[in-house]
């Protein structure tokens, strides 16, 4: 009889703090932590994963929460969607909130978190554009070296993303350092059918009136989060930011534009004289909706 389940891991952990969890991969690098699952377990079902040991980061209650640090918040990479969706989690970082409701079905989300977001890392992954526009920080657990214990670094969400930096055997990601910034902030999401589904676009958009910024970042149209910066610091130059923040519709509009040819340029216009190359309909398609959708996002966060 042929079967397709897959080979069990050999070894399962489920360490109940974060220095667990560190000593557990150290002493088995061949094994991999596993969050809600609903990645990696795909990845094992479909036989393009076969771990030697699993590392469940489930029990460690530490991770599963937030907490407030110095006009930031710290959140537990363990958060999972549902959690994140909630209205008193939406109140502190709407954006982040509105991507967690965004993300999948129900069942998804009560399981799936926001560290096996980040680390996933597909394009897809509706929590990166709302980290990207925010400017989150990793906080990044390992282990210590030969005197043994934990240690920890900071990583900028995007330099993880754009694989700058790496997580190094034995790392995990324990938290995610978000400013409050307290002002309003927009996601949207686009997919081409009704109900959850992946994403073809995301956009995310972020006030920061303590710096007179409009932070933007877009998803799903390139492997990271794209944030179209000239974009950001002219429509950011418009805005009166000691009166009512409002904007001209058409400004709103010019900003969508911007941002989205920004995000998904022209071809090269060809040196040789020839006849210059246009968007293929598809990619047309795909900027217009990304228009649309910053379009729409800056004009609720100035709503
Ligand atoms: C049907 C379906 C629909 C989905 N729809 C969406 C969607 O609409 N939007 C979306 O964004 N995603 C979607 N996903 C993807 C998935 O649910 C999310 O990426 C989810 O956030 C992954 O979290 P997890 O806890 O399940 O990660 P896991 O599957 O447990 O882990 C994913 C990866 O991250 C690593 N990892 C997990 N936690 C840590 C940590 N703390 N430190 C270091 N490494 C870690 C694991 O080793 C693994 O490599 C969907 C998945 C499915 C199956």
């Amino acid at each position: 009889m042929t079967t397709h389940a897959p080979r069990a891991a050999h070894t399962v952990m489920l360490p109940g703090s974060l220095d667990e969890a560190v000593a557990a991969l150290t002493a088995m690098p061949a094994a991999v932590p596993v969050a809600g699952g609903t990645d990696l377990m795909a990845a094992v079902n479909s036989g393009l994963l076969r771990p030697a040991g699993l590392v469940g980061l489930g029990r460690i209650s530490e991770i599963r929460g937030w907490q407030y640090q110095d006009g930031h918040a710290l959140l537990g990479a363990g958060l999972t969607h549902a959690r994140m969706g909630r209205p008193d989690f939406a109140a502190l970082i709407p954006a982040l909130a509105a991507a967690a409701r965004a993300a999948g079905p129900p069942q998804i989300r009560n399981a799936g978190t926001l560290g096996g977001n980040i680390v996933s890392a597909a394009p897809t992954g509706d929590t990166l554009p709302a980290l990207a526009a925010l400017d989150a920080v990793l906080v990044v657990v390992g282990p210590k070296g030969i005197e043994g214990g934990t240690t920890s670094r900071e990583v900028p969400v995007g330099h993880l993303l754009a694989g700058v930096e790496m997580l190094r055997p034995g790392e995990l990601v324990g938290f995610v350092r978000v400013p409050l910034l307290h002002a309003p902030q927009a996601f949207l999401k686009a997919t081409n059918r009704t109900g959850p589904g992946r994403a073809t676009a995301t956009v995310a958009v972020v006030l920061d009136p303590a710096r007179r910024q409009v932070r933007c970042a877009v998803g799903a149209v390139a492997p990271m989060p794209l944030r179209p910066l000239d974009a950001e610091a002219w429509v950011a130059s418009l805005i009166d930011w000691d009166g009512n923040r409002g904007l001209d519709p058409e400004a709103c509009r010019a900003f969508g534009e911007y941002a989205a040819a920004a995000c998904i340029p022209d071809p090269v216009r060809p040196d040789d004289g020839s006849e210059p190359v246009t968007l293929p309909p598809a990619a047309l398609h795909l900027r217009r909706t990304v228009a649309t959708l910053a379009r729409r996002a800056l004009g609720r966060a100035l709503a």
